[in-house]
């Protein structure tokens, strides 16, 4: 393998998803740029709707939304991927793709997951910030690849290449999920559901980042927060604030009512757990009662039980604040994460392919985990049916953090981050497997 030239690529990938940002349910432009290049290779593909079941899909826009999003997309896409706006429509309005490596000679079936979404953030204007310098800033308003899935997407291409140029070697099935959605943990359970997963002997998922140095590797990453993303919308009666505010009633008032006794949830002996509000919008004039407020919130805990303790509590604080001001309130979930612990039995092995590599100058057992992750649904689906999982971190420094709109990160990680997973994948694809 010409790893210079794949190297190249990678840098070259990645500024191009940074440029053109996608959200959660949107990355139709990514997704056509990936099976693009995945059917070049040579690489079965499964196409948006056929991966997601549409029953467990969570946080997604409205119909006229992926429309205009979908257009967007479209007029965006590089000249060099002619398939490209074909690609999308084959898509059936849901992005996200599954490239297959079938070997066809018997052995493991291992299942690699890369999220491609972006972050609801603007990017910084600021003039030492790299993608500004060099000309990849992205052109999308409001939307920034600031948690590095950008490279992600780049270094899931970069495996595809590296695989498929040493296929003879290879037994077993190898997958390589592209999921969408990632943010707010939206699309990982539609998938799960779906099926994507099932059968795999390995799953690996790896994040860039999140703490852990350039030049140093950690094999397990622990303790994702189980989480639930949700609105609530509550709905009153307009009325007039001085002729008649006893005909009203207040959904301004239910909201923030709910949104301070939230914080006052009582918290768990057995460990963490987190409430968050981070949005609150209501109301229509400055001498009407309220009719309308739209809360979006979130709650975490440090495992299951924790996080239906404080979902739960959440709902009956919501329907209480409703309550007391006369008011509805619906809530619908737009996310979910769970907690999975990766495989030691598996970190052991792949900590021993990656130590023998010499690629990192540090190879850590453990890492803390940045938050949540749906990854999660995947992993437990996995180690249900008795394959074994693994959360892994790929080193690299950071310029901001994670999410902010001045992060950047170290594009010459993207391709040790491809080298690992080449030998990870070269080495358990010599394993029986479970079936
Ligand atoms: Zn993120
Ligand atoms: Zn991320």
């Amino acid at each position: 393998m010409d790893w210079k030239n794949l190297e190249r690529e990678l840098i070259a990938l990645r500024r191009d998803f940074h440029k053109y940002p996608e959200s959660a349910w949107t990355e139709f432009r990514a997704s056509a740029i990936i099976a693009s290049r995945l059917g070049e290779l040579g690489y079965k593909l499964s196409l948006g709707f056929d991966n997601i079941d549409v029953q467990s899909v969570m946080g997604r826009p409205d119909e006229a939304e992926i429309d205009r999003q979908i257009e967007r997309s479209k007029a965006q896409l590089p000249k060099t991927c002619a398939d490209g706006a074909g690609l999308i429509d084959k898509m059936r309005r849901y992005p996200g793709v599954v490239g297959i490596l079938d070997s066809g000679k018997k052995g493991p079936v291992i299942s690699l997951r890369f999220d491609i979404d972006c972050v609801d953030v603007n990017e910084t204007d600021k003039s030492e910030h790299r993608p500004n310098k060099e000309g990849f800033a992205s052109v999308n308003a409001c939307l920034d690849h600031s948690c590095g899935h950008d490279a992600h997407a780049a270094i899931g291409l970069g495996l595809a290449t590296a695989l498929m140029e040493r296929k003879d070697e290879l037994r077993g099935e190898i997958r390589l999920i592209f999921q969408p959605g990632e943010e707010g943990c939206r699309g990982a359970y539609a998938m799960t559901q779906k099926g994507v997963v099932d059968g795999s002997d390995y799953f690996l998922s790896m994040h860039i980042g999140t703490g852990v140095p350039s030049g140093s590797f950690g094999l397990n990453s622990h303790g994702h927060l189980c989480t639930t993303k949700f609105d609530a919308v509550f709905t009153g009666r307009a009325a007039h604030a001085a002729g008649a505010p006893q005909e009203g009633k207040n959904a301004l008032l239910a909201a923030a009512t709910a949104a301070i006794s939230l914080h006052a949830i009582a918290p768990h002996s057995d460990g963490p757990m987190r409430v968050n509000v981070g949005t609150l919008h209501a109301g229509t004039g400055r001498n009407v009662i309220a009719d309308h407020a739209v809360m979006k919130a979130e709650t975490r805990g440090e495992n299951q039980k924790i996080a239906d303790y404080v979902y739960k509590r959440a709902c009956e604080v919501i329907s209480g604040a409703a309550a007391i001001y006369e008011t509805e309130v619906k809530i619908t979930k737009e996310g979910s994460g769970t907690s999975a612990d990766g495989d030691v039995a598996l970190a052991e092995k792949v900590g021993a392919v990656l130590r023998a590599s010499g690629l990192f100058s540090s190879v850590l057992n453990d890492v803390p985990a940045a938050g949540s992750e749906d990854a999660t649904w995947m992993m437990r689906r996995v180690q249900e049916q008795g394959g074994q999982a693994l959360y892994m971190a790929l080193g690299s420094d950071i310029t901001a953090p994670h999410h902010n709109g001045a992060f950047d990160l170290d594009e010459s990680a993207m391709i040790n981050g491809v080298r690992a997973l080449d030998a990870i994948v070269g080495e358990l694809s010599k394993s029986e497997g479970k079936s």
